[in-house]
């Protein structure tokens, strides 16, 4: 029996280097497909549920892999975020973004609020502030064209200190969004000292509207609260008509999901949102 634990040790000492060997070759690729730029955004429209109109997007990142093909953010996001190549990664997705929002004033399309996921690496990061301010001057574009959404986990880190990068950012115009509203700890009552514009509500509370009472109240109460504080509400992974329809009875201002349109590659985006009109 000695035996075989001292077997059983080994093999799992085997298996831990490598794990730790795949890491390693995986932060490699990483620090690659950045260099070579490897990495996309694709962009799913964000739609005014009164006006029946895009008006923004949320930008995901995709790893366009030499052999793998497209790769996505689950697969990569986790390890950037352990080894620290987060801070490349993200500051390459701001770049894009504004990029991006470049490109569409250049070919007449209309501005939109352009949404970029922030890991909480970025915001505890003191060169967060300054490249966004870089970025506004290079392109020429406002910081109310910008959405960064923050997850209620990430805010937990450091409150004071995220409150006093959230209010930096406010100062130039961005726009702050909660992603995953209602999965975390926070309450509406903390979100009151944060000067937040935007709640998004997580699809887990969007999927089975139809069916649950408890969402449906929840959805209703969410909106009905955010809106006596002055904070805008978006439904994300809306999937059916009767969930479009449910949301707009509860007054939800916008929504996001694979019914209008999954997320989509930036010539596919120009295109969807100079036609598209949902009823
Ligand atoms: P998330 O922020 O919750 O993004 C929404 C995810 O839900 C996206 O997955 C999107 O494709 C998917 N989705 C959208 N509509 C629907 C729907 O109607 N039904 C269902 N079932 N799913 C829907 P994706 O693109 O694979 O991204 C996964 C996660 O990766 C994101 O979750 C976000 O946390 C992270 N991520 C993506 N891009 C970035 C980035 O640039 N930076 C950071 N830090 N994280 C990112
Ligand atoms: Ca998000
Ligand atoms: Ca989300
Ligand atoms: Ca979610």
């Amino acid at each position: 029996a000695k035996r075989r634990g001292k077997n059983q040790f080994v093999f799992f000492d085997d298996s831990m280097r490598q794990h730790s060997l795949d890491m390693h070759n995986e932060e490699l690729a990483l620090a690659k497909a950045l260099e070579d730029d490897q990495l996309v955004l694709h962009f799913q429209p964000q739609f005014d549920l009164t006006l029946n109109k895009v008006v923004g997007a949320e930008a995901l990142v995709r790893w366009q892999h030499p052999e793998k093909g497209l790769v996505f953010p689950d697969n990569f996001i986790p390890l950037a975020e352990q080894s620290g190549q987060i801070l490349a990664l993200g500051n390459c997705v701001i770049r894009k973004s504004f990029e991006y929002l470049a490109h569409r004033e250049s070919i007449g399309l209309y501005p939109i609020l352009l949404h970029i996921n922030l890991s909480s690496l970025q915001l505890s990061d003191s060169n967060l502030v300054p490249f966004v301010e870089s970025m506004i001057k290079t392109y020429q574009i406002p910081g109310h064209y910008i959405g960064f959404e923050i997850t209620e986990t990430t805010l937990l880190t450091d409150i004071e200190q995220a409150k006093k990068t959230l209010e930096h950012l406010k100062s130039l115009g961005i726009c702050i969004a909660i992603d995953d509203f209602g999965t975390g700890f926070s309450s509406l009552g903390q979100l009151k000292n944060l000067p937040v514009d935007l709640l998004k509500i997580d699809r887990s509370f969007v999927w089975d509207l139809e069916h649950d009472k408890d969402d449906r109240m929840m959805v209703e109460a969410i909106v009905a609260m955010a809106h006596k504080l002055d904070i805008l509400v978006i439904a994300e992974g809306i999937e059916s008509k009767s969930q479009l329809n449910m949301l707009r009875a509860f007054h939800c201002d916008l929504g996001q999901g694979y019914l209008i349109s999954r997320p989509i590659p930036e010539a596919e985006f120009d295109e969807f949102s100079d036609s598209v009109s949902v009823d």
